[in-house]
């Protein structure tokens, strides 16, 4: 660990890592895993471990599910009056502020982001989506209906529907921003009156466990909002358990089809937000710095590790050369280093395993004929640092253009008209999210309808408001997290019909 790094630890989380291994967060309790395994958490910045964490068992998810529905059952959390749970979230949000230096120094630790950006997107805006969540509590409603039920004559019906909460929602989430996405899923869970089973990635645990704890202080019922810290085997135990009413996950397609699947038996419900290899399509009429300026920040922003990244770059040729040296010129002139050091652009992938993958893509796409116009290969021998990497000759049929890389890797390829664009942009098994560059307001509008993406932004790139749906469509997913969607989809629709 660097001198940098150590001041920052020192100053904003010793006092909860002074624990060093940490247990899991079941009914109000931290409880040592059933069988004691414990995995590590590694700073990917230096390659040292700063902790160790649950690999828990299917016992320790029994634990912490029966615990979710003794919540959801017997203490006042679903029946708590809406504004008394607005209260509890509303707090929590000020508390998740209060704690946002501890908070974000924790991100950086454990997964290597820059400072900056956990401190406003993990922190501050996971922060802001809990109190829109908040005032979400009292805004849930049914409908009424006018029945044309005709039978026995001269009876009357009143007939609505109710938003009831659904139970235990297993929420299970990735490392790449590890307290937003958990908020996205607790937030809007608590907020329709369900309880919930959070499972963090093996790789992220600490910014959730500490999260439990805030949200005790918050005032939320011990067991209302459960920690259980592991990986696969945890998280199969928790999708498979019948105590479990809705599943909200986000990571890879491989681990949400396989969630779907094991799902199908009980019908369980799903939200599954998945991966992405989302074009940004420039078109003839774009400024070529703002087109060049979005690129860099499509896809470097976080390492790349961003499921709506903009890991294809569609570029109209008469544009192409230009957009392509600036973007190149801006990979080059990047910082790459810890992401305590507030002068560093790029921080290091979440793992070894993950800077392996991607330098494997790299060099797949090399060995099938790309071309490295820039990076393309580790930075230093220490940590998980990849170059900021810019790649053309690419075609369609390579795996870099297809796969997900989920790290600082762009592909780019030029395109004639806007039928080749739209093509090109949909010939991908995802759709996540796509954006244009251009200020053709008609060629935009046109083309919006006809990108197969569940989120299109114009002439802006990973861009996410708290009321705005985030969801893919084809292999990006199912459901959406943030805005009402998000809220709704934790709530049962009960149809109540009566004679008056
Ligand atoms: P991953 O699928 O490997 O793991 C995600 C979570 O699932 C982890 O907590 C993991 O422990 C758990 N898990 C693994 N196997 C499981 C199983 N069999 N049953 C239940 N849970 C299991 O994904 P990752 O590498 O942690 O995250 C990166 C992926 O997340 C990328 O594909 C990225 O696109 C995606 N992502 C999507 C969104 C979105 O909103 N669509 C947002 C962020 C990340």
């Amino acid at each position: 660990m660097n001198l940098l790094e150590l001041s920052a630890l020192n100053q904003r989380t010793v006092g909860f890592l002074t624990r060093r291994v940490f247990g899991n967060v079941i009914d109000g309790i931290e409880r040592a895993p059933v069988d004691g395994r414990t995995l590590p958490v590694v700073d990917p910045a230096t390659d040292l471990e700063i902790a160790r964490a649950p690999d828990s068992a299917a016992a320790d998810v029994d634990l912490a599910v029966r615990s979710a529905r003794r919540a959801f059952e017997d203490s006042a959390w679903s029946r708590m009056r809406p504004a008394d749970r607005e209260a509890v979230l509303y707090r929590l949000s000020t508390l998740i502020e209060a704690h946002a230096d501890e908070l974000s120094a924790l991100e950086t630790l454990q997964s290597g982001k820059l400072q900056g950006i956990a401190r406003m997107v993990d922190v501050g805006a996971g922060a802001e989506f809990v109190r829109y969540m908040a005032g979400w509590a009292t805004k849930i409603e049914g409908q009424t209906m006018q029945p044309s039920i005709g039978f026995p004559p001269g009876v009357q019906y009143h007939s609505w529907t109710r938003r009831e909460p659904v139970g235990v929602v297993a929420a299970i989430v990735p490392w790449n921003f590890p307290l937003a996405i958990a908020l996205w899923k607790v937030a809007p869970a608590l907020a329709a009156g369900c309880t919930v089973v959070l499972k963090p990635s093996p790789e992220t645990p600490l910014t959730a466990l500490r999260l439990a704890e805030l949200a005790l202080e918050a005032g939320l019922p011990p067991g209302a909002l459960n920690v259980v810290c592991g990986g696969a085997e945890a998280g199969a135990a928790l999708t498979t358990h019948p105590g479990v009413a809705k599943i909200s996950f986000t990571g890879s397609t491989a681990t949400g089809q396989h969630i779907a699947r094991s799902a199908a038996d009980a019908l369980t419900r799903l939200t599954l937000e998945l991966g992405g290899k989302s074009p940004l399509i420039v078109l003839a009429d774009a400024d070529v710095d703002k087109a060049a300026q979005g690129a860099a920040m499509g896809i470097f922003f976080n390492q790349g590790q961003v499921c709506t990244a903009g890991s294809r770059l569609l570029i109209h040729r008469s544009r192409f050369d230009a957009v392509v040296e600036r973007l190149a010129h801006a990979a080059e002139g990047m910082k790459l280093g810890s992401g305590f050091d507030p002068s560093v652009q790029l921080g290091p992938l979440v793992s070894q395993r993950q800077m392996a993958r991607v330098l494997a893509c790299i060099d797949s796409a090399r060995q099938e004929g790309a071309t490295v116009l820039t990076g393309g290969r580790r930075h230093g021998s220490t940590g998980c640092f990849v170059q900021p990497t810019v790649l053309v000759d690419v075609n369609a049929g390579m795996r870099a253009v297809r796969e997900e890389i989920f790290g600082p890797v762009v592909c780019a390829q030029p395109f004639d008209t806007v039928d080749e664009a739209v093509r090109l942009a949909n010939d991908s098994p995802y759709g996540l999210a796509a954006s244009i560059w251009s200020d053709d307001l008609s060629a935009v509008h046109r083309l919006i309808p006809r990108l197969e993406a569940g989120t299109v932004w114009v002439n802006c790139h990973n861009m996410l408001d708290n009321n705005l749906p985030l969801g893919g469509v084809k292999r990006s997913g199912v459901g959406k997290d943030l805005g009402r969607a998000a809220v709704e989809s934790c709530t049962e629709l009960k149809s109540v019909c009566m004679a008056v």
